[in-house]
């Protein structure tokens, strides 16, 4: 199925490794041209590269920084030519207990993980809309569906974001003139993030890495962790000339590990 969008312009936002570079493989193949993120330089042009190599047709700039600092979002707006189609993503915040985090660390999460999204948004919905096409894509959480104790910053946070995109993008202004914007939650991917949170998890209970790994997967009705390359294809989809029906939505990949009915 070609999705029509070969020669469109997107920022990936976080993409040197993980769900973010999935989906900038997956925007590549397409044939979009490509302005990707990360705060770390030679991760961020390995993944140029690499872009570079399994899509010779388009273009790739590369913007290092940290996307909450309102500079780095700057560059990045002002390395994309024409802003089609965007793609908010950030690291997550740290797993704890709410009793011991300060006002400080509730801003650092909602300045990640809500403000700097909505940001970028406000920087693009209206050209979108002048031009008839466009495209937003959040990168939230399933835990925004089925909340996870120890991530109480993620989950106060990215539920902050899916309120007002609910709101914002049933504005007629953006949904009548060819705009969608939808979340995507993830359950859980095989990425570093993933790895990191299940050795921290091998660490406090004295387990091996690979119990909790097989712990957790057999935890998830599909009995496996998700490809950041199924998640990017997803995106495409969400991304394509074909998906202007489709805003508004929180969807969710999780291999079926929610257990309800809606
Ligand atoms: P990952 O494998 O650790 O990759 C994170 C990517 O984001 C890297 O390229 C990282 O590069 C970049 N990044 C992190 N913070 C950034 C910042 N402030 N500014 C710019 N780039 C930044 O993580 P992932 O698994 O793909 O996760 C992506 C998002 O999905 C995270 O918010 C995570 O919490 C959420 N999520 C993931 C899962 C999962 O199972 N994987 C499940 C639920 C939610 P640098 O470090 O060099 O900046």
């Amino acid at each position: 199925m070609d999705l029509g969008i070969a020669g469109r312009w997107a920022i990936v936002c976080a993409a040197s490794k993980g769900l973010g570079l999935g989906c900038a493989r997956a925007l590549a193949l397409e044939g979009v041209n490509l302005v990707i993120n990360a705060r770390g330089d030679e991760a961020l042009q390995a993944a140029a590269a690499q872009l570079r190599q399994r899509a010779p047709g388009i273009e790739v700039r590369t913007v290092a920084g940290d996307i909450s600092d309102p500079a780095v979002r700057q560059q990045v707006l002002a390395a994309c030519p024409q802003v089609d189609i965007l793609v908010n993503n950030a690291g997550g915040p740290p797993p704890g207990d709410f009793r011991d985090w300060e006002r400080e660390d509730w801003i650092r999460a909602l300045d990640a993980n809500m403000l700097t999204p909505i940001e970028l948004i406000k920087a693009c919905v209206d050209g979108m809309a002048e031009r008839g096409f466009g495209r937003v894509i959040n990168i939230t959480s399933a835990a925004v569906k089925a909340p996870i104790d120890t991530l109480g910053l993620s989950n106060g946070a990215r539920s902050g974001l899916t309120g007002f995109i609910a709101g914002l993008a049933r504005q007629p202004r953006l949904a009548g003139n060819n705009v969608t914007i939808n979340n995507l939650l993830p359950g859980p991917f095989d990425t570093e993030r993933l790895q990191k949170n299940l050795s921290a998890a091998a660490d406090a209970k004295g387990a091996s890495l690979e119990d909790i790994r097989t712990q957790r997967r057999k935890g998830v009705p599909a009995q496996r962790f998700g490809e950041p390359d199924e998640f990017g294809a997803y995106c495409a989809f969400l991304c394509s000339a074909q998906a202007g029906f489709v805003t508004g939505q929180n969807l969710l990949l999780d291999g079926g590990a929610y257990s309800g009915t809606f």
